[in-house]
């Protein structure tokens, strides 16, 4: 007798055209029928118009129904992850050579959907978006054991999105201990800071380029850096040769941990923070007729989902018409977006609009995405978020 072999997974078919097949995710829209009774987090197996295509975690509450994982029929286990991990650590090794800090796995753009891990050393900090990942911490705690010598892992899943994919809203400590500092740098530059108080997973990794940039330009200029954090730009400048810097944030615990900073690399000399309302400071120095030569604005995302498009819009005018106007002849505007639903020709008609309210021409010197450490997946624009012009006053 011939026995009828039965898949353990359950089958999920979609109506994806052709050319949506290496996009990881399934939308609740394109959903044709499923075979089988999966189960938030399970994992389904993905058909596109009768094409196998891959296996996914399936979630039946979100618009994001499945989120592929692997082109082969497979599960999503510790082995898995090792070898996810493994293949990130790789790629980041041959593009980050000499750096031992950087974001380790950004989910989807590493074959791990639902996943970001930050390595700060030998502490990680991990965030899970999904609710396939959700229910695998544990495997992918053992993971990192296996691969890394592990202080300890700290989840800090207390963000919005998850609502959005009915996960509960958490922080936790998963394995060891957290110091109460650590110390991490970043193309050479030093920064302490708190991995459990710190914004994000602690530190904004995804702006490595830019501060590059941001160094080869600074010397001998006054720069003014908005939306400051810890630092990040601020202390590349004046390692950068700046003759002075001023940096601008609303937070207070930021703002002690960049004077920490500032003297950890030996600028304190030149690095002078100033805590307020970004908007209401630098109405402030141009009322004071304060003069840059290169400004940096890298505020928060102005727009977090597509309905806040046009309160978002105003946002971003009128932060970098104000920034605009505080530029000497001849400066330099760096000037940021880390909104997803802001595209790169959004961004740039918002610049524009706002250099033509001052009156003020200007060139496009570069544009500059977050560093290798995020990388962005050619068939998945979801995957990019981070923007950056570097204008210069004509
Ligand atoms: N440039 C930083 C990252 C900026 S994150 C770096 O390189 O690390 C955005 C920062 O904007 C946060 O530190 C937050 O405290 C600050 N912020 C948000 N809204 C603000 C406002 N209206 N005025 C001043 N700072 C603000």
């Amino acid at each position: 007798m011939v026995s009828k072999t039965v898949h353990p997974f359950p089958e999920l078919h979609t109506r994806r055209p052709k050319s949506h097949r290496l996009h990881l995710w399934v939308f609740a829209s394109e959903l044709l029928r499923i075979e089988g009774d999966p189960e938030q987090g399970d994992v389904i197996r993905v058909f596109d118009q009768g094409t196998y295509v891959g296996n996914a975690t399936f979630a039946p509450g979100s618009q994001i129904r499945a989120r592929i994982f692997s082109r082969e029929d497979r599960d999503l286990d510790v082995e898995l992850i090792v070898e996810r991990l493994r293949t990130a650590l790789d790629y980041r090794q041959r593009h980050l050579p000499n750096e031992n800090d950087f974001r380790l796995l950004f989910g989807e753009s590493d074959m791990l959907p639902g996943l970001v891990i930050d390595k700060y050393g030998d502490h990680f900090v991990l965030q899970v978006f999904s609710a396939g990942m959700e229910r695998r911490l544990e495997d992918a705690l053992s993971a990192l054991r296996q691969l890394f010598r592990v202080e300890s892992v700290y989840a800090k899943n207390d963000f919005r999105l998850r609502e959005v994919e009915r996960l509960p809203r958490y922080e936790r400590l998963l394995y060891g201990c957290v110091p109460e500092n650590i110390v991490i740098r970043e193309s050479g530059v030093h920064y302490r800071l708190n991995l459990s108080t710190g914004q994000k997973t602690g530190f904004y990794f995804d702006q490595r380029i830019t501060r590059l940039r941001v160094r080869a330009l600074s010397r001998n200029r006054r720069v003014l850096d908005v939306f400051c954090y810890t630092g990040g730009f601020a202390l590349n400048a004046a390692l950068g040769g700046a003759t002075d810097i001023l940096a601008i944030d609303g937070s207070e615990m930021a703002l002690a941990q960049l004077e920490e900073n500032a003297r950890l690399n030996g600028v304190a000399n030149r690095v002078k923070a100033i805590r307020g309302n970004a908007f209401q400071v630098l109405r402030d120095l141009n009322a004071n007729r304060e003069r840059f030569d290169l400004i940096i604005l890298d505020p928060p995302p102005f727009i977090k989902r597509p309905t806040e498009k046009a309160q978002g819009f105003k946002g971003y005018r009128d932060i970098n018409y104000q920034a605009m106007k505080l530029l000497n002849p001849g400066g330099l505007l760096v000037s940021c977006s880390c909104s997803h639903h802001l595209s790169w020709e959004e961004l740039l008609n918002v610049l524009d609009q706002s250099a033509q309210g001052c009156g003020r021409a200007f060139r496009i010197l570069e544009r500059i995405g977050a560093g290798p450490d995020h990388p962005v997946l050619l068939a998945m624009p979801e995957t990019e978020y981070l923007r950056c012009f570097l204008l210069e006053l004509v």
